[in-house]
């Protein structure tokens, strides 16, 4: 739960808390879920606030990107009571950047007007005028706002997160395609409700294959290397920064890697090499 981390997009995990409740196929084999067998201390449906790790980001002195939350859903509802205090402390650290990922974008429309709201309620107007600001769809330039998509069946989620960017608000959006379980085409060329098209909002996209084991519970569901080739082709010629993650334990077996989960670029094929970060 603390700041080590074996995310190779990020630099260090923030989790305001621990639980999740599961949203679709994309969480068959949820990480947490996985974790939470060997440590049975903690009940994985259950979402509770962290205690020592919960202000974090606060001990860290140096910038650098922050991966928030690995062991729930940020925009899970048992989450709204406290979301305003994860907020103001994403507002006091201005040095560090805040990758917040979720498979629940629906919601976060409705969390913003929430923490806008009780910043007033408890006073502090500083919290208050970054609400503002990014309900009105000026993200804080520290936060990084992404989705994650397994499969094109919820591609929805893309719209939805794009629907909270602003015109010339220019801030990262981002998609993370892991544990990719089935083929994804990006729709970079449609729109979204307010006019753009994906390719001009869409600033990142993580590729990663599913890691497991070939039978239990954790299993891996394949991901073709044609999958990821033909997504990184898609980013590189709309300009999208891409970065591809893992290849996953189907591709890893098939081209015989030593790296179980296929996640050593040096034994990918050259053109897969690709770890880009958006500017
Ligand atoms: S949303 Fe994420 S943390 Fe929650 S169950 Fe799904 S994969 Fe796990």
């Amino acid at each position: 739960m603390g700041v080590e981390t074996a995310i190779s997009w990020t630099d260090a995990t923030w989790n305001v808390a621990r639980g999740c409740t599961k949203v679709d196929e994309d969480c068959k084999y949820c990480y947490m879920y996985r974790e939470s067998l060997n440590n049975t201390r903690y009940n994985p449906k259950a979402v509770e606030r962290t205690k020592t790790v919960f202000n974090l980001p606060l001990r860290l002195k140096e910038p650098q990107r922050v991966f928030t939350s690995s062991l729930t859903d940020f925009f899970h509802e048992a989450i709204d009571p406290f979301r305003y205090e994860c907020f103001d402390i994403i507002r006091r650290c201005p040095h560090l950047t805040f990758q917040l990922l979720t498979k629940r974008p629906e919601r976060i429309h409705d969390a913003l007007r929430n923490a806008y709201d009780e910043a007033h309620w408890y006073n502090l107007p500083e919290l208050g005028n970054m609400m503002f600001d990014w309900k009105n769809g000026r993200m804080p330039k520290n936060v990084w706002l992404g989705t994650s998509i397994g499969s094109q069946s919820s591609i929805q989620r893309l719209f939805d997160l794009l629907s909270l960017a602003a015109p010339r608000d220019g801030g990262v959006y981002f998609l993370s395609l892991e544990p990719m379980h089935g083929e994804i085409i990006l729709p970079l060329d449609e729109e979204v409700d307010f006019g753009p098209k994906v390719k001009d909002l869409l600033k990142w996209v993580i590729i990663g294959g599913e890691s497991g084991n070939e039978n239990g519970m954790y299993r891996y569901r394949p991901c073709r290397l044609e999958w990821i080739e033909n997504l990184v082709d898609q980013c590189q010629t709309a300009g999208i920064a891409v970065f591809v993650k893992q290849l996953g334990t189907h591709i890893a077996k098939e081209l015989g890697l030593k790296h179980r989960h296929g996640a050593d670029p040096s034994e990918w094929p050259e053109h897969l090499r690709v770890q880009q970060f958006p500017v």
